[in-house]
């Protein structure tokens, strides 16, 4: 890192979270296309007259210049937003929706994922919840299901997980790795709606999923890929579990 100290560079990102600094700072986490994981130190960023604050909001689409600053912390003077994300930004489910999936990435353990491939499912996270046309309740579902397949762990749907059967299957259990026929059954019940999202959903479908307000088996499928990712990062997660079912949400 030495060679970097004191270079100016530009990266784009997905703001996480960020939190007070001092004064007037503020320190934003972000995911990088480049860098990955990274913390940011935004000076001033608290003042009123400040360009750098509202560019750092959670859930923002942002190319951001950095300088290598002390230890593993990087400095900003400059953010501008790569999309403004209007539709994202005036619904509070759909902010909700994108802060469970920002929960999920938190807890993804750092040493292994510096690469590209996370950056780019979180934009689709964030364009996805910012296309009117699409309800944002089965995204963070949807992109627990994705990393989990990016990352080595998609889960069986073909076949029984625990025999090979070609099914019919009546359960899903992350730890035993997909969908089980009778037999093998443990974990979730697993309904044939749910087991048809979950099909449509990894087989390339996403967008007509999302398409539709309340698919049949859809607060199944959010218990069940939720408990995929916990069981994944072997950690449990707060917001995720605070998702609204599929029947409390329609009302934006
Ligand atoms: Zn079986």
């Amino acid at each position: 890192m030495m060679s970097t100290r004191g270079a100016e560079f530009s990266d784009d990102a997905v703001v996480l979270r960020n939190y007070k600094s001092g004064e007037a700072d503020r320190i934003a986490v972000l995911w990088t296309r480049e860098h990955g994981k990274i913390r940011v130190l935004a000076k001033g960023s608290r003042k009123a007259n400040s360009k750098l604050g509202g560019a750092l909001d959670p859930l923002s689409l942002v190319r951001v210049n950095l300088v290598q600053g002390k230890g593993d912390l990087y400095v900003t003077r400059n953010v501008a937003h790569l999309q403004t994300l209007p539709t994202l930004r005036a619904s509070y489910q759909r902010i909700s929706a994108g802060y469970a999936v920002v929960e999920g990435v938190d807890a993804i353990p750092l040493d292994d994922v510096a690469d590209e491939g996370i950056y780019d499912l979180l934009v689709k996270v964030m364009t996805s919840l910012d296309e009117p046309q699409f309800d944002p309740t089965l995204v963070p579902a949807a992109f627990f299901l994705k990393f989990l397949a990016y990352d080595g762990s998609e889960p069986l749907l073909e076949e029984c997980a625990g025999c090979g059967s070609p099914g019919p299957f009546y359960a899903f259990d992350a730890g035993t790795g997909g969908v089980l026929c009778e037999t093998c059954r443990r974990g979730t019940p697993l309904s044939s709606d749910t087991y048809s999202l979950l099909v449509r959903i990894m087989g390339g479908d996403l967008a007509g999923v999302l398409r539709e307000a309340e698919p049949p088996g859809g607060a199944e499928l959010i218990h069940l890929a939720h408990a995929a990712m916990e069981n994944h990062l072997g950690k449990r997660l707060k917001v995720a579990r605070m998702t609204p079912t599929i029947h409390s949400v329609n009302h934006e």
